[in-house]
């Protein structure tokens, strides 16, 4: 409203009588309160209006010329955002009710009552503009980013196709998931979630054309529509372009996140020409892109669907899993490479699903990451890896150490400290023979929650190590914040450790990064003799790898304790005789 809200307001009238008198009550029973402009023809006040600014236009349906709802009308088109109050020469129901629906917010009759009805009905007239107008914005727009919503981006998809098919060109519509986002509302609050969401959108709105369209479906879950485009790469091209302009940290309270998006894209008309259908390819895509290894982009294929189905029958026995003691623990030995002997085992799950066979966990873990199913997995895990702890104790093996493998989640998502001292109170082992393993990338990703969880461990004893080390990027400094005892160098290096100088150059530097850190050095995925000789040249304390033996059944791993036991008393004797 205008300044000091008085209230301007453009009457059309063409009968002088009638606009005397609307002033007149006004200006008695209301003084100060409005500023009125007089104009008596229809197109008079189409001109003033694109030229002045008014709170409210009150006007005769019947003007010299224009007539009924056509005055209604035509003053929208001028100005859609104007408030409209009818002065009718009748009082009738059925027009009452016309003169609404078509838009206008209210109607007075002339010649009844004074200067405060009319002075009520202009100021609800305006606020009932407002309130409608927000109420269609809201239909239209998400709240928090100001994109398009759900309602919108439908409708248009559904234009931005139709459109097309007359230019004979493509759209591409993409699904856009931000990867790890529940943990970052989770750990910094909703609040720096949302800021989060806002950035992202302007990022978004950043690597479009005007005539494009982003949109938010809801939690973190995005569209953008690309109309008319040429050749499907143009697609690629866009996806690229936010997977880069997410690149940047986002400063949230202050700590510095990254974050990054899976991106799946359909094209119509080539994969699909129904909005549903789209969507579930885009989705579908997405899917696909986060199994590949999140942070990507990936094409719609019509083969996904069935890849789908295997999915979601996976997540179906997933749930069922537990209940119904599919789960086992293999246990591979990890040696000390002075003297090749077991020093203890990492835990590594497997799934006997009946249906199909013993699955891997890297084909499971993920969906139980993604479904949250890793909670109780995982506790499972540490409960039976303690146990075997304890009975490998009662055999006779007392100073192996087990190691698990824990995800993040299980560090957001539960109260990962009391879950691993209560399995080892209840095991009644000593806290110094487990040791949990978690991934260089979890350290980047989640540092605030897991900075304090791992000191509690530590400070109880448990031994804490970093997986896959060398793949993420940890810089010195960061290490020594973190109060761990191993590093694992990834498998990827040790393969080609004695063919690839890169390789083996890495790998000497992760292992004199160690030492210099006092920590203890693990080499994974050690497969050869070469691979072994190299390591031990270099310093390297500890190996693990088919070299020694694959993960084995605990039976199996009994076995080979009993073994190695035989032998060396074996030897003892040897060198008594
Ligand atoms: P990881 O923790 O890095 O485990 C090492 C993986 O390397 C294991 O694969 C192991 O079987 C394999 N491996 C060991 N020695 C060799 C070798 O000489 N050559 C080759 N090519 N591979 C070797 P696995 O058992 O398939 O496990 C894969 C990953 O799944 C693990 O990687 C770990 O990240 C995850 N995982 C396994 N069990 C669990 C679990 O209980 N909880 C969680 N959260 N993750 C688990
Ligand atoms: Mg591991
Ligand atoms: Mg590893």
């Amino acid at each position: 409203m205008s300044v000091d809200n008085i209230i301007k307001v453009l009457l059309v009238e063409d009968n002088e009588d009638d606009t005397r008198l609307v002033k007149e009550l006004l200006s008695h029973d209301c003084p100060g309160k409005f500023v009125i402009e007089t104009v008596n023809r229809l197109q008079e006040a189409i001109e003033i209006i694109k030229q002045e600014e008014f709170d409210v236009v009150l006007t005769d349906l019947s003007l010299p010329d224009s007539d009924g709802m056509e005055t209604i009308s035509r003053i929208q088109e001028s100005n859609s955002n104007l408030p409209i109050i009818v002065l009718s020469g009748q009082e009738s129901e059925s027009l009452a009710m016309k003169i609404v629906q078509s838009g206008a917010q209210d109607y007075l009759v002339k010649g009844q009552g004074d200067g405060y009805l009319i002075s009520k009905a202009l100021r609800y007239a305006i606020e009932r503009k407002r309130i409608q107008e927000g109420l269609s914005y809201l239909a239209q727009y998400d709240s928090l980013t100001g994109l398009a919503n759900r309602n919108l981006f439908r409708e248009r998809l559904g234009r931005a196709l139709i459109r097309v098919d007359r230019n004979k060109s493509l759209v591409a519509l993409m699904f856009i998931d931000l990867d790890r986002f529940k943990n970052i509302n989770d750990t910094l609050g909703h609040d720096a979630g949302d800021k989060l969401l806002i950035e992202v959108s302007r990022r978004l709105e950043k690597c479009t054309r005007d005539g494009d369209t982003v949109a938010r479906l809801g939690g973190d879950e995005f569209t953008v529509i690309l109309e008319d485009i040429k050749h499907v790469d143009d697609a690629a091209v866009i996806a690229r372009k936010i997977l880069v302009a997410m690149e940047p940290a986002i400063k949230l309270s202050g700590y510095e996140v990254f974050v990054t998006p899976s991106i799946g894209i359909t094209i119509y008309p080539l994969d699909d020409t129904s909005v549903n259908n789209l969507l579930k390819n885009a989705d579908t895509a997405m899917y696909r892109a986060k199994e590949r290894g999140r942070n990507g982009f990936q094409f719609y294929t019509a083969g996904m669907n069935t890849r789908t189905i295997e999915r979601l029958e996976l997540e179906a026995g997933l749930r069922r899993a537990l209940k119904n003691e599919e789960f086992v623990l293999y246990y591979q030995p990890k040696i000390a490479i002075d003297n090749r002997q077991i020093i203890g085992a990492e835990a590594l799950i497997r799934w006997q699903y009946k249906k199909l066979g013993l699955i891997p966990p890297l084909k499971f873990i993920p969906i139980a990451e993604e479904t949250g199913l890793i909670v109780p997995i995982g506790e499972w895990v540490i409960r039976t890896a303690c146990k075997q702890v304890a009975s490998w104790q009662e055999a006779g093996f007392t100073d192996l150490r087990m190691a698990v493998n824990i995800s993040a989640r299980q560090f957001t998502d539960s109260d990962i400290v009391k879950v691993v001292l209560d399995a080892v109170i209840q095991t009644n082992i000593e806290p110094q023979h487990l040791e949990v393993e978690i991934t260089e990338s979890m350290l980047m990703e989640d540092t605030s929650i897991n900075i304090s969880a791992l000191k509690e461990l530590k400070e109880h004893g448990i031994q804490i190590s970093i997986d896959d080390f060398g793949t993420g990027y940890s810089s010195l400094s960061y290490l020594k914040r973190f109060h761990i005892d191993a590093l694992k160098i990834d498998q990827s290096f040790v393969r080609d450790i004695t063919t690839d100088s890169d390789d083996a150059a890495i790998a000497s530097a992760v292992i004199a990064l160690g030492q210099s850190l006092h920590l203890t050095v693990v080499a994974e995925g050690v497969e050869t003799e070469e691979q072994l000789s190299f390591l031990k040249k270099q310093g390297c304390h500890e190996a693990q790898g088919y070299l020694f033996s694959k993960p084995v059944p605990a039976e199996d791993f009994a076995q080979l304790l009993q073994e190695e036991k035989a032998s060396q008393s074996h030897k003892l004797v040897t060198q008594m005789a």
